[in-house]
């Protein structure tokens, strides 16, 4: 490819409204240009780059087994309504109404389709196990589409499903595609870490997240200084210390504490660490309201608490209703003698011993309140927010916290779409029995943008080789000098016969301007040709991940920078 032919569309200035690095530097580099909140075109660099994404991803989903098909993206609201999604997924789907008012939907994943599908192909446990994937356009009306690529509204996604005959085999197909995830993000060349997830809207059992570590990515997660935990905080969990002191249960007693509303001020009040105090926070949900109780320095986990109720929303509850069932502000609330709604208490909070919490009675709280004589749950459960410092729950050494990027995803659905949608087959002994299924998705354009996070510098970004744009751009210093015209060209040859992908600069433009853009859109491999190479037979190889520059003999040049090419691949 010729860059006086190609369509290069570099900037200089930052566009404003990009908040983070990648943003920045795609648009930047000419690789894709906004078209509306979250929908993005992408230019021939930028798709160039989705495209070798896109076939890493292909070849090794092949190579696990997988098949390639490709599904409608626009959904009919029927099989919503069979999968009882239709009701539930709320905003973040694009619905939509043809000419006969019917109701579709535009696909932002693919369970319903494809369990039709198979419901309608597989009859025999003979077809199964069956891995069917494709790479497609997903569409989400996010609540606050930004940072790019990285939380769009319309974006590619690889979105395997896998059907198996029982859990035994979904395990294989899980491995199967946990391993294959593990060998696509190394190919694209990025740091991650699989962690333990929370399975959301999709619903299912057991569920990893791939998180590219980057102090942009809008997940935390946490994982242990010592064995290979690791979780998404939306899931993690920590060992409880038991409580080894020895004191004894006092006689529970009411404080007047004017004016102390926040966990800080009661705790300095009365003098005792923030873990000694109960925090109790009421919630209103379509489960009705629920009394949460943790302890003073914890976050209530909602994910958690969500799931603990097995309600599908949850909202704080406001003053009217505190008022109502405690008698008192949020300030001075607490478990004592709340009745009536489920209360839900931390598993930590069992291991307190004479602990403050509110009194349900303005300027007041208790002291020396007790689980067990002094309140009860209607529930106990693990329903707090793990942090950093804590104890990791399978070997007790301290838990580390960081950022990450999802970017990928793997599922174990087990029968919930199956069942639901009649996705049947029928097994040796002629018995009928669901699917038993697993879904699996990698977001190309946010991989792209997290691997443009991991690897970038003031200059530019820096691809790793397997997914480039180019891998290697010849750079002619000046195209005025005929012999360096030349010299270039065939070297361009050369490379482009021996399978490189190579790029050539023949704009009559500056060498520094040259240069600028070849970093900003950040080729791994840079062969200059000057004045040197004409009168030295010499050209200089600059690797950008690196900023290393040797000098070669022109003579050896081709071949030295394809094999370094392939080589890293
Ligand atoms: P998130 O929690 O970030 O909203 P998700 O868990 O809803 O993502 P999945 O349903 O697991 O996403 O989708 C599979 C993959 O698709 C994700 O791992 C991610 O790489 C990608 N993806 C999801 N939502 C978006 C989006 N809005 N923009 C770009 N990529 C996305
Ligand atoms: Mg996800």
């Amino acid at each position: 490819m010729r860059v006086s032919q190609y369509m290069i569309s570099t900037l200089r200035e930052v566009p404003a409204e990009a908040e983070v690095v990648s943003h920045q530097l795609l648009v930047r580099a000419g690789m894709i240009r906004k078209l509306s909140a979250g929908v993005y075109s992408y230019l021939p660099l930028g798709w160039k780059v989705m495209q070798k994404i896109a076939n890493i991803i292909r070849e090794e989903m092949n190579q696990a087994g997988g098949q390639e098909i490709l599904m409608p993206i626009i959904q009919p609201a029927e099989l919503w309504q069979e999968s009882g999604r239709w009701s539930v997924y709320g905003d973040e789907l694009f619905r939509l109404k043809d000419r006969h008012q019917r109701d579709f939907c535009l696909g932002p994943t693919h369970e319903e389709i494809i369990t039709d599908l198979v419901r309608r192909e597989i009859t025999s446990y003979k077809q199964l196990p069956l891995l069917l994937y494709q790479i497609q356009c997903k569409f989400r009306d996010e609540r606050r589409p930004r940072f790019g690529l990285m939380r769009s509204r319309e974006f590619m996604m690889k979105d395997l499903y896998s059907f198996d005959r029982d859990e035994e085999g979904l395990d294989i197909s899980y491995n199967k595609m946990f391993q294959a995830y593990v060998n696509v993000f190394k190919r694209c060349g990025l740091s991650f870490r699989p962690v333990e997830a929370d399975s959301g809207a999709i619903g299912g059992s057991s569920t990893h997240e791939f998180m590219v570590l980057a102090n942009s990515g809008e997940a935390e997660i946490v994982y242990c200084s010592d064995c290979d935990y690791a979780a998404n905080v939306e899931r993690a969990e920590s060992l409880i210390r038991e409580n080894n002191d020895k004191e004894a249960e006092k006689e529970r007693e009411l404080l007047h504490t004017p004016g102390m509303h926040t966990i800080e001020q009661i705790a300095e009040f009365v003098g005792v660490n923030k873990e000694k105090t109960i925090k109790t926070i009421f919630y209103e949900s379509d489960k009705g309201v629920i009394c949460a109780v943790v302890r003073g320095d914890r976050e209530i986990n909602e994910i958690k608490l969500l799931n603990q109720i097995d309600a599908t929303e949850l909202k704080l509850a406001n003053d009217e209703t505190v008022k109502r069932i405690t008698g008192s502000d949020p300030g001075y609330v607490g478990p004592i003698e709340i009745k009536g709604i489920e209360i839900i208490v931390d598993e930590e909070v069992l291991q307190l011993k004479n602990a403050v919490a509110g009194a349900n009675k303005e300027d007041y709280h208790f002291i020396n309140v007790n689980y067990g004589r002094d309140f009860q749950a209607t529930k106990v459960a693990d329903i707090r927010t793990v942090k950093a410092g804590d104890f990791c729950p399978r070997c007790g050494a301290v838990l580390n916290s960081a950022r990450g990027i999802e970017v990928g995803q793997v599922f174990k659905l087990g029968i919930k779409y199956s069942s639901k949608l009649g996705a049947t087959y029928v097994d040796e002994n002629g018995q009928e029995k669901p699917i038993v299924m697993g879904c699996y998705g990698i977001g190309v354009g946010r991989t792209m943008a997290a691997s443009v996070e991991q690897n970038h510098d003031e200059k530019g970004i820096v691809w790793p080789v397997a997914i480039a744009p180019f891998e290697v751009i010849i750079v002619p210093a000046t195209m005025k000098d005929d012999r360096q015209a030349e010299i270039a060209e065939k070297l361009y040859q050369d490379l482009l016969k021996a399978g490189i992908d190579v790029i050539i600069d023949d704009r009559c433009e500056r060498a520094g301007v040259k240069f600028t853009d070849a970093d900003l859109i950040g080729y791994p491999y840079r062969i200059t040709v000057g004045k040197k190479t004409v009168s030295e037979n010499t050209v200089d190889l600059k690797t950008r991940s690196t900023g290393q520059e040797i000098t070669l003999q022109l003579s050896e040049a081709a071949e030295y920078v394809s094999r370094l090419v392939i080589e890293n691949r």
